[in-house]
């Protein structure tokens, strides 16, 4: 009997050992996501080159979603043809661009207080680079918008107004976080502060919404002067990972981050 339990005992540790042995690791110590766990999630993904790029350093893309998490999730809140904003939305934090030193076409413009430290800091870096950047819209509500929307369609006809202008409620200027520079042309590609802002305002978080050449991808020509706010933290995620592209971020972060955010253990503080 003795010997039986020895055997029993014996080979339950070599179970144990081949259990040990064969189990997979979690690839963050801050997500309970498994390599084959993360394989899964990626493969519903649609963009191959964006699937390579998250598969290829799974653990530094779960650290920059930790990162993510802790900060506003509006930040982040897709905006687009398909994805309207409450018409009620308004942000809560608004404030007059007027009170700070920055060059604005009129004078009841407001954005979220949220965005002006990196704003200004942009601002200054611009000037000392030897030019001033000018902001021609910001915050816009759901009736200005309307209004905005109505004013094209009358002036260029309903489909071409489509393809420059959002829908009342569709527009990421109702966020808030969103600016226009002047002057809101395609010629702007071609200023010293159009080129400046395609290479730095990721480095003060913000993001060219539509880039040339993915109007199918976003539902918008490309608007050299329009930039949405979203984060440092986030601007890298989209260059790392996402191609530059903030269309395809935000829409991952919209269909995909619960998955993230459900395997993140909850006493890592975020
Ligand atoms: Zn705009």
């Amino acid at each position: 009997m003795r010997k039986m339990t020895g055997l029993y005992i014996f080979l339950l540790l070599i179970v144990c050992c081949l259990y040990v042995c064969t189990a997979e690791k979690f690839i963050h110590p801050d997500f309970s996501i498994t390599e084959t766990m993360m394989k899964q999630k990626i493969e519903e993904l649609s963009h191959p080159l964006i699937k390579e790029k998250i598969l290829a350093q799974p653990g530094e893309f779960l650290e920059s979603m930790r990162v993510l998490f802790a900060l506003p999730g509006e930040l982040f809140l897709l905006v687009d043809k398909n994805h309207p904003l409450p018409a009620a939305y308004v942000p809560g934090d608004l404030v007059p661009l007027k009170d700070y030193p920055v060059k604005i076409t009129y004078t009841s413009m407001m954005v979220r207080q949220v965005i002006m430290n990196d704003l200004l800091a942009m601002i200054s870096a611009a000037k000392e680079e030897g030019f001033e950047l000018t902001i021609a819209s910001a915050f816009r509500s759901y009736d200005t918008q309307k209004n905005l929307f109505n004013y094209w369609a009358k002036t260029v006809g309903i489909e071409q107004a489509k393809r420059e202008s959002a829908r009342p409620g569709y527009s990421q200027h109702q966020l808030g976080t969103t600016v226009d520079f002047h002057p809101i042309d395609t010629a702007f590609k071609d200023t010293k502060a159009g080129k400046w802002l395609l290479s730095y305002a990721r480095e003060y978080g913000f993001s060219l919404s539509y880039p040339d050449g993915y109007e199918e991808v976003t539902g918008y020509i490309y608007e050299p002067w329009h930039y949405r706010y979203i984060g440092k933290e986030a601007t890298h995620v989209i260059d790392n990972y996402f191609l530059g592209v903030q269309q395809f971020f935000l829409e991952f972060c919209h269909h995909h981050t619960g998955f993230f955010r459900e395997h993140l253990k909850k006493d890592t503080g975020s």
